[in-house]
């Protein structure tokens, strides 16, 4: 059988893709290496925020306003809570970020948004200590997305709309043959006119068809006991930390889990094939974690009650991949979604969906082109 679109890589970017193709109508294959949702990408280990005053530009506020607006459709679609708001309460020192051009960007496009000294900041969450040097911008309207939850939302309603999933299937080559592409996994060869491609950290994999300028890297997160009586989620946001010892990112202690926290710099690069060292084969993966909650929230520097490792794909400028194959208009590419990616999944799937029915997008997509890379 021949499909009108193949997904390869039915994580993140691609299941969602795949439910709005779809939706419409589109004979869809989505395959994967694994069974989405699952622990081998970078999709596990929720939650995962979800912020609209973004750095980087307008372009990316408008993304995440739109993206919120589908969660809360596949939230309604499928009678399942995906997305929390929290708020979120980023902060940064003085010496590291200014928030002035976020907060213009995010105001201009109607973005609610608060900025609060050190002192404020201490008397609405007393769990947080911080220097005069720091700033805090609380998005009240933002919040955290159970990503492993949101993938298997959009399973659910790619597989009710007619797409096929072939979990447990790596695909091991690409060939583009005439108007069409056929696709290589140890279940066969599976034809389609059209591919869009959203490998993930496992990009590698794909080259020689397609070589793209990603740095895949080992991530560690971690889950620490916390005074409840602060960080719970009644009483606590979703936060970002910019401190000259390393930019961080955490969640209020869900259900009685702790306080999740991960640092967004850094990292051991990782490539496809090799194997990743577990949480705590490195003394700093608990060790940076649990410093930064000690400088920062000592009352959530408690014992670590779990870690996780997972991967983030970079890019050098923390941008992502958008575009068409350069060599092939029928064939589309999704990835170094740079450890922010999440968020952004839900309208990331309506885009891919529009470049492949229509060759259009209404979403300002300039940033994401391959061509700012020499490639
Ligand atoms: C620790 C951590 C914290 C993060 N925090 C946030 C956050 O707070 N907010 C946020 O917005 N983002 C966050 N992110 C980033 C976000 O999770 C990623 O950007 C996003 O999940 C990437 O989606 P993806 O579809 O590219 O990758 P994935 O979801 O991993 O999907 C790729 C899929 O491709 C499949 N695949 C790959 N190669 C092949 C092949 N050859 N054959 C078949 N299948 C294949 C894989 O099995 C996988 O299912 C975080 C990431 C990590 C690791």
């Amino acid at each position: 059988m021949s499909y009108d679109v193949i997904v390869v890589g039915a994580g993140s970017m691609g299941m969602s893709a795949g439910y709005h193709l779809a939706r419409q109508g589109i004979r869809t294959l989505l395959i994967d290496a694994f069974d989405p949702p699952h622990h081998e990408g970078s999709h596990h280990g929720e939650p995962r925020l979800i912020r609209h005053a973004y750095h980087g530009g307008k372009a990316y506020v408008s993304l995440a306003l739109r993206a919120h607006t589908l969660w809360n459709e596949l939230e309604e679609a499928t009678d399942t809570s995906l997305l929390i708001q929290s708020g979120v309460l980023n902060m940064s020192s003085a010496n590291v970020y200014s928030y002035e051009e976020r907060l213009k960007d995010a105001r201009q496009l109607g973005v609610p948004l608060e900025l609060l000294d050190a002192d404020e900041i201490a008397k609405r969450w007393p769990g947080i200590r911080l220097t005069d040097d720091f700033t805090g911008l609380y998005e009240p309207e933002a919040g955290y997305l159970f990503s492993e939850k949101c993938v298997a939302a959009y399973r659910q309603m790619a597989l009710a709309e007619g797409a096929i999933l072939l979990p447990y299937t790596n695909v091991s080559s690409i060939e583009a043959k005439g108007e069409g592409v056929s696709v290589h996994t140890q279940h066969g060869v599976f034809h389609a006119d059209k591919a869009i491609l959203s490998a993930g950290a496992w990009f590698k994999t794909l080259e020689p068809f397609i070589k793209l300028p990603i740095q895949s890297v080992r991530k560690v997160v971690g889950w620490f006991q916390s005074d409840e009586s602060l960080f719970d989620t009644k009483n606590f946001p979703g936060f970002t930390l910019g401190s000259l010892a390393g930019g961080f990112y955490g969640f209020p202690s869900i259900d009685g889990g702790g306080v999740k926290i991960g640092r967004h710099d850094q990292g051991a690069p990782w490539q496809p094939g090799e194997p990743i060292q577990p949480f705590g084969a490195y003394p700093d993966d608990e060790g940076d974690l649990r410093s930064a909650l000690e400088t920062y929230m000592p009352l959530a520097a408690g014992k670590l009650i779990r870690g996780s490792v997972c991967k983030y794909e970079m890019t050098s400028d923390e941008d992502f991949i958008i575009d068409y194959h350069p060599a092939y208009r029928n064939i589309l590419l999704a990835g170094g979604f740079s450890g922010h990616g999440f968020k952004f999944s839900s309208v990331v799937g309506e885009i891919l969906s529009d470049l492949t029915v229509k060759q259009a997008t209404q979403q300002d997509i300039s940033l994401f082109s391959l061509s700012r890379f020499q490639v």
